[in-house]
């Protein structure tokens, strides 16, 4: 018989009752290292106290009310996302998926308003991962992910991650944005090299394209500066954002400057939930810890230690580890092909650690921004073990 909840999910058998920082406890007493963060979204950690009662009092007070009114929470988060990127405006959503479909009509409608409702068409990268949604899926263009799901939605263009000549041959008349996200991250924890993210800043402004980057799983802290695309000194036209800028409470939101935001004027896009009051008060909490002085600054130290610790991790087991990849704590270690993620996981599991699958048999770490030392040597012991156990298997295989 069907489960009652719809089984679209592989889950691992760990019910979690409790979380504390960066480790959670299960209904049965089990500890673990949750180098996952929910698929990097507890950004500020489990618990956070700031967070969880900035939650509370806000439930208390009133939790949603509409966007017929003003929402002094979301005026104020918006206001503090503008002062702290590139963005004059922001709208607030509730997911990734639905952010990036906000930010791709902003696209389409900035040349619709700009005399060329032709220039729909979005060059996206082979490896993506943009989301669930119908228009999402076909931004993806996974065709595993497609398969099933009737005609793709139209307009989206992939082309190798990282190549240019192949962004420049696909750059028609029907074009009017590129969509990438810095790190791709479901794909494998792959980062777009800085110069490429340059190359299509001036290949956008070249061609009058705006540039579309999905930081919703590279964003908020998570590379060591508040967006990653400030490590390659550009500033997109329109950008995505959820996952870590909730810290676990679900918030997205399209960032776009005044060129592109101006178009969506009252009756063009819309959310019955988004932007409530309760979900910008957990993101201007969230804000709160992340903008504070030196936060950012700590994140980028530790994530250089836990870089230089996967670095040692795999020149002890280079029969199991084939690549170090990522940035700021957004790593990947991808696995030799004798070796699979999923394995990898589950023996991770088996050593207290959590850690997510992804592409190219990756098996990625995105911890809670809020670690410390400790926890990094914690995990890489843990990893250290999870390798151990990955090879006596091999042995026992071979010596069958
Ligand atoms: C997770 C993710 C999405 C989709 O976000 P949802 O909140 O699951 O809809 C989109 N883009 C990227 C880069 C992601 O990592």
């Amino acid at each position: 018989m069907i489960p009652a909840l719809m089984p679209t999910y592989n889950r691992a058998d760990l019910a979690f009752e409790r979380g504390e920082g960066a480790w959670l406890w299960t209904t049965d007493g089990r500890r673990y290292l949750d180098f996952g963060a929910g698929i990097a979204t507890s950004s500020i950690g489990h618990g956070h106290p700031h967070l969880t009662r900035t939650i509370a009092e806000q439930a208390a007070k009133v939790m949603h009310v509409s966007n017929l009114y003003r929402v002094p929470q979301a005026e104020q988060l918006a206001a503090r996302h503008v002062a702290a990127s590139f963005a004059d405006s922001v709208f607030f959503c509730n997911s990734g998926a639905e952010a990036n479909e906000g930010m791709v009509k902003a696209v389409r409608k900035y040349h619709a308003e700009n005399g060329s409702p032709d220039r729909f068409g979005v060059i996206c990268f082979e490896g993506a991962f943009h989301g669930r949604t119908l228009g999402m899926l076909s931004a993806t263009g996974n065709e595993k992910y497609l398969a099933g799901f009737g005609p793709a939605v139209q307009g989206f263009t992939h082309v190798p991650f990282g190549n240019m000549n192949a962004v420049r041959d696909a750059i028609t008349p029907g074009i009017g944005g590129i969509m990438i996200e810095p790190v791709q991250g479901e794909g494998g924890v792959r980062p777009a090299d800085l110069r490429f993210l340059q190359e299509l800043r001036a290949v956008c402004d070249e061609y009058g394209l705006l540039l579309a980057l999905d930081e919703v799983q590279t964003g908020m802290g998570r590379s060591g500066k508040l967006w990653a695309h400030q490590w390659a000194g550009i500033e997109p036209d329109v950008m995505s954002a959820a996952k870590g800028i909730g810290g676990g409470f679900p918030l997205g939101a399209v960032m776009a400057k005044e060129k592109v935001a101006k178009h969506l004027k009252p009756g063009t896009h819309g959310t019955t939930y988004g932007g409530g009051p309760l979900a910008c008060a957990a993101g201007n909490a969230v804000l709160d810890v992340i903008l504070a002085d030196g936060f950012l600054a700590q994140v980028d130290g530790i994530a250089r230690k836990l870089w230089h610790g996967f670095l040692a991790l795999q020149a002890a087991n280079p029969d199991i580890i084939e690549d170090v990849r990522g940035a700021g704590l957004l790593l990947g270690l991808k696995l030799r092909p004798e070796f699979s993620n999923g394995d990898a996981q589950t023996a991770a599991v088996a050593e207290g650690l959590l850690t997510v699958a992804a592409g190219m048999n990756v098996l990625r770490v995105a911890p809670p921004l809020i670690i410390g030392e400790a926890e990094v040597d914690t995990a890489l012991e843990m990893l250290e073990r999870m390798c151990r156990r990955l090879r006596p298997s091999q042995a026992q295989a071979a010596a069958k």
